[in-house]
């Protein structure tokens, strides 16, 4: 196969088995976050690059690195979104919702990095996540891990994952352990791989996210966070603990997290496994209070997580014994029996599909290729029309499984077929 002809490297089709496994985890998941009251939102899959290079930071991996940014016909620069939080936000300040606070939405689809193609790590992934702008209140980060909870529950995962938090403090907290972490790394600056040594310049903390092995060790010694916090922060990720423990979600403090984006404060969490081998943050959030103004909007607190669907679907996989196993619909197959039948036949496969059922017309070849056929789909009963059914205005019913069969009116097959279980 000519090379153009695959797919880009880490992207890849959906296909229907995969897509009905997708369909039940976007629709588990916002069924909770209905739950919490929260609405859905869709914004564009791309916006001015602005949109990210101010908010995620021009020193964080994701800008620096990994988005697709081009320029369009009309001269704009665009960018694809490697994450949905700033289109949101911008979503948030360009419909003028201050007004509506709080703003509680969830959304799922596309996004894309330019990152090297891995297991659990594409191009193009999909995220499902939630935000709540206009909320400052610590408990509203217990009530958002709660509800990741939640969700992760609704998919049978919570067994399965660990829930690690950690919290970054306001800003004043974060100021002074930035210069603690520059002082530290500084003393060690020949061990930093070359990334960190350029974010030793520009942001120290994101150090602690590296996924390097040499970096990793000098982390384990490194300062931590809430040695240098204010009052107020420590105050504030004592509630957010008590909210978890009232709701009795269990949790380990991991000073290692700062998560992959800049503009964090306060809380930060990740949903982490060990079965998915080096990708085992499934779901991630945290506070960013300073986000919204940042992006030229009121100044406005907000909270929010972002699951990853792909990684979601692989632990679902791997952790149900014999994978992930959502039914297709039953399906029912409509055979005229010689082509003078078709028209009669189309009419009651359209009629059937008006009333829910999924049905297959089934025309071509002989009886035994047609039978066969209804067979291989995994049809449920198969429905006859031969020249005697359609003079008397009937049909012949076989149920596949056992092979019965009745003659009845064409009226009368809607409520025959359900009387069978499950159709
Ligand atoms: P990682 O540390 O794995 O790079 P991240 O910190 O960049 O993750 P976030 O920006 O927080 O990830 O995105 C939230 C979730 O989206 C992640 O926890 C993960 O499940 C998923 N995710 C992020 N990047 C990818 C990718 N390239 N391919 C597949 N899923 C991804
Ligand atoms: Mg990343």
């Amino acid at each position: 196969m000519s090379p153009k002809l695959q797919p880009v490297r880490g992207t890849h089709d959906i296909l229907p088995e995969e897509a009905r496994k997708r369909r039940f985890i976007e629709a588990a998941l916002a069924g909770v976050c209905e739950r919490y009251n929260y609405g859905e939102i869709a914004t564009p899959v791309f916006e001015f690059s602005d949109v990210f290079h101010r908010t995620l930071g021009d020193t964080s991996d994701v800008v620096t690195k990994e988005t697709y940014t081009f320029t369009d016909r009309g001269g704009e620069s665009l960018t694809l979104r490697p994450e949905f939080t700033a289109g949101v936000v911008r979503a948030f300040i360009s419909n003028g919702l201050q007004d509506k606070l709080p703003f509680k939405v969830y959304y799922h689809g596309p996004a894309f990095r330019y990152e090297r193609p891995q297991k659990g790590r594409l191009r193009q992934f999909h995220q499902f996540g939630a935000e709540l702008v206009g909320e400052a209140d610590p408990l509203a980060d217990a009530e958002m891990i709660a509800m990741s909870a939640h969700a992760l529950s609704a998919l049978g995962l919570l067994d399965h994952v660990k829930l690690e938090l950690n919290s970054l403090g306001d800003a004043e907290s974060r100021q002074a352990y930035r210069g603690a972490l520059v002082a530290y790394f500084k003393d060690r600056q020949a061990q930093l791989s070359e990334d960190s040594k350029q974010r030793l310049e520009r942001n120290p903390l994101r150090i602690l996210d590296s996924k390097d092995e040499g970096d990793r060790r000098l982390i384990i010694d490194a300062p931590q966070a809430q040695d240098y916090f204010t009052p107020d922060a420590s105050a504030f990720f004592d509630i957010v603990q008590e909210g978890l423990e009232a709701l009795n979600i269990k949790f380990e403090i991991n000073p290692r997290i700062v998560r992959g984006l800049d503009y964090y404060s306060h809380t930060v969490f990740e949903f982490t496994t060990d079965k998915l081998g080096a990708q085992g943050t499934v779901l991630a959030g945290g506070r960013y209070d300073g986000l919204v103004k940042l992006m030229g909007g009121p100044d406005v607190p907000g909270v929010g997580f972002a699951a990853g669907i792909e990684r979601l679907l692989a632990l679902m996989e791997v952790v149900n014994a014999d994978g992930m196993r959502v039914s297709p619909p039953k399906v029912i197959a409509v055979i005229p029996i010689d082509a003078a039948q078709e028209m009669e036949a189309l009419k009651l496969a359209d009629a059937l599909r008006h009333q829910n059922f999924t049905v297959e017309l089934i025309t071509r070849g002989n009886m035994g290729k047609k039978m066969k056929k209804a067979d291989k789909l995994g049809a449920t009963a198969v429905l006859l029309l031969g020249e005697d059914e359609v003079k008397a205005g009937e049909v012949t019913l076989r149920w596949l499984a056992t092979g019965e069969q009745q003659r009845l009116p064409v009226q009368s097959v809607v409520q025959a077929l359900m009387q069978q279980d499950g159709l």
